[in-house]
């Protein structure tokens, strides 16, 4: 198994020399010599050394399910975690469900059902959630972007999400993104959104990416670049592969992030995939 390890190793060596030399004189040769050295004590000092380590967001990564389109499960802190779950496979009874807006390629009830049992806990848009009551899924509560939440001990921060240029998303309709802080791992699903300036005040580990450029961004380098806002370790390139985009981007995405953030090309097993 790949790891990553970013070391940062602060040695402070500090030198406390004290050499008490009382006196040079130069011997039958002409040449200068030492006569006293009564004393002569070198210490060497090491400060702590600080080691931050990649090893918890790593495994984070590592666990991370996708199914397609931006349907993801995040395995952390013992809960399995699904955003906007979409022709989900593997169905592993959900703790926390998200679901960023009512489109049906990330709203869907008929794969809410797989994974739902009576201690799933939903987080939703408005609309969203009264469909789930409608259909007798009643534990889903509603989310506006700015909202802050702690759920069981996970920081989530509801973030907006929404077309600048295109209509598809209209930053009126509410629709949002999550900022999960899971151990300490910050993990940002965007939901279907361009690039936005509110991304400039994120921060996290983990950012997942769309990459459909019908939708979402408006190409590629957009969505490179909005990693970079987010200042994230790692980027996972999703909404792409089934219905726009194409797995050509997720190369060039991982191209134009060479060198500045880790990009981590999950496969996907759905059959629609291609
Ligand atoms: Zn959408």
């Amino acid at each position: 198994m790949k790891k990553y390890v970013s070391v940062f190793v602060f040695i402070i060596i500090g030198i406390i020399g004290c050499i008490n030399v009382s006196a040079f004189t130069r011997n039958g040769n002409g040449n200068l010599k030492l006569i006293t050295s009564e004393k002569i004590n070198i210490t060497v000092m090491e400060a702590p050394i600080l080691v931050i380590e990649n090893g918890p967001i790593q495994k984070i990564v590592d666990d991370i399910q996708w199914f397609g389109q931006a349907s993801v499960r995040i395995q952390a802190s013992g809960k399995f975690i699904y955003i906007d779950p979409y022709l989900v496979t593997d169905k592993e009874p959900a703790e926390l469900i998200f679901i960023t807006h009512s489109h049906g390629d990330h709203f869907s009830i008929d794969d809410i059902k797989k994974i739902v049992n009576n201690n799933t806990k939903i987080y939703a848009p408005k609309d969203c959630c009264q469909k789930l009551i409608s259909e007798g899924i009643v534990n889903c509560k509603e989310v506006v972007p700015g909202q802050t939440l702690n759920i069981d001990g996970i920081k989530v921060k509801v973030v907006p999400a929404y077309n600048i240029v295109k209509n598809f998303h209209p930053k009126e309709k509410k629709f949002v993104g999550y900022v999960l802080t899971v151990g300490g791992v910050k993990i940002y699903h965007p939901g279907d959104t361009e690039r936005i300036p509110e991304m400039k005040d994120i921060k996290c580990d983990i950012a997942f990416m769309p990459l459909g450029q019908t939708y979402t961004m408006q190409n590629v380098e957009e969505a490179a670049n909005a990693v970079l806002d987010v200042q994230a370790k790692f980027a996972i390139p999703i909404h792409y592969g089934m219905y726009e985009g194409a797995a050509s981007d997720a190369q060039l995405f991982k191209d134009l992030l060479k060198d500045k953030v880790t990009v981590v090309i999950k496969e996907c097993k759905n059959p629609l995939q291609h």
